[in-house]
């Protein structure tokens, strides 16, 4: 069985999640194997259908345990796992699943591979590549071990919708939590979530204070329905919260449009962004290596540039 964990908060499941269910039934096509999708936690029930949708042959539901816990969640993955003879485990690479991944990978004593952006089947077994040096290359990684894992970058792998059996298995996962989320805060509800993003309006020093990014970049971002990212220069200055930083002490992206606005393209910063599909830039410096990454470049002064690109928004809309 590919098996692959669906991450899920309070029965919304994650795009990731669907992205990581549509590549393990690539897997398990390709391997002429069965596809096994788990979910755990309060409202997994509530996700079951559009699990099915993305072609499990079987859906692995608990709503046990009711709040998040890195070991529970761990012990009901592996469980399904042994019980299962899972050859390959896959999980979004969403905070939650990155947190607790390895947990399962010492628990099966499987190889596990983080941050992937490709697979493929090589003598029918898994063979994945990830970005390595900031991005500056990519490795190919093979297992030793029989069962192989790995948590998937979203807006990576495409989503496809297609037919399995969706047998639904009831399970429970017992035992005593030895930590637990006890309180989930969203810092922004409501706005887009930069990980899931499918356009990152993103600011950096050049955008001068923490009012353009309130304002200016918060407004384009709210018209495009992007989420809002920033350099960490940005960040350590004090404009905006870390959370909102893309690189590589921040959060990896990989939106359909990225747009860097004043931002100079530091290394540090290409390892979070440059596998976005397209990525354009405003700098007003024609060197500054962002070009070097831009799908359209633009040389200008990003004071001029934002406005008018709201105001031609507005008036498309
Ligand atoms: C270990 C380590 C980890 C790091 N991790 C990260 C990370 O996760 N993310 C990250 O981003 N950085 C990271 N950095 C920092 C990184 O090296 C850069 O310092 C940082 O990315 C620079 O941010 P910036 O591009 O906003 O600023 P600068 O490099 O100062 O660039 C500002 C740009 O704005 C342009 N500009 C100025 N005014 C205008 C205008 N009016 N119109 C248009 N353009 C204008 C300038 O031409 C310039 O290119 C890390 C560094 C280290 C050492």
């Amino acid at each position: 069985m590919i098996l692959v964990f669906a991450d899920q908060r309070d029965g919304n499941l994650k795009k990731a999640s669907k992205e990581a269910i549509s590549e393990g039934k690539r897997l398990a096509t390709s391997l002429s194997d069965s596809l096994g999708v788990v979910v755990l936690g309060s409202g997994a029930k509530g996700v079951v259908d559009e699990i099915k949708k993305y072609g499990a042959d079987k859906v692995f539901v608990s709503e046990t345990p009711d709040a998040y816990s890195p070991d529970l969640y761990a012990e009901g993955v592996a469980k399904i796992a042994k019980e299962n003879d899972a050859k390959v485990v896959l999980f979004p690479g969403t905070s939650m699943c990155v947190d607790f991944a390895p947990r399962v990978s010492a628990k099966l004593e499987a190889g596990l591979v983080t941050d992937i952006t490709a697979t493929e089947v090589k003598d029918g077994k898994l063979v994945v590549k990830k970005p390595v040096y900031s991005g500056k290359a990519i490795a190919t990684v093979d297992y030793k071990s029989d069962i192989a894992m790995a948590t998937l970058r979203p807006n990576v792998f495409e989503l496809a919708e297609s037919n399995g059996a969706g047998e639904v298995v009831e399970f429970s996962v017992d035992g005593e939590a030895k930590a637990k989320a006890i309180k989930v805060e969203l810092k922004e509800a409501g706005k887009v979530e930069l990980t899931e993003a499918s356009i990152i309006v993103s600011g950096g020093r050049g955008v001068k204070g923490p009012e353009y990014f309130q304002n200016e970049l918060q407004q384009l971002a709210d018209l495009l329905g992007a989420a809002v990212g920033a350099s960490r220069a940005a960040v350590d200055a004090g404009w905006i919260d870390h959370s909102h930083q893309v690189g590589q002490t921040g959060k990896v992206v990989s939106p359909k449009v990225y747009m860097a606005f004043g931002i100079s393209g530091a290394i540090q910063h290409l390892a979070g962004m440059g596998t976005s599909q397209y990525i354009i830039a405003v700098n007003k410096d024609p060197d500054a290596p962002i070009f070097n990454v831009a799908s359209l470049g633009v040389v200008a002064d990003l004071f001029k540039v934002v406005p008018a690109l709201i105001e031609e928004i507005k008036k498309a809309k």
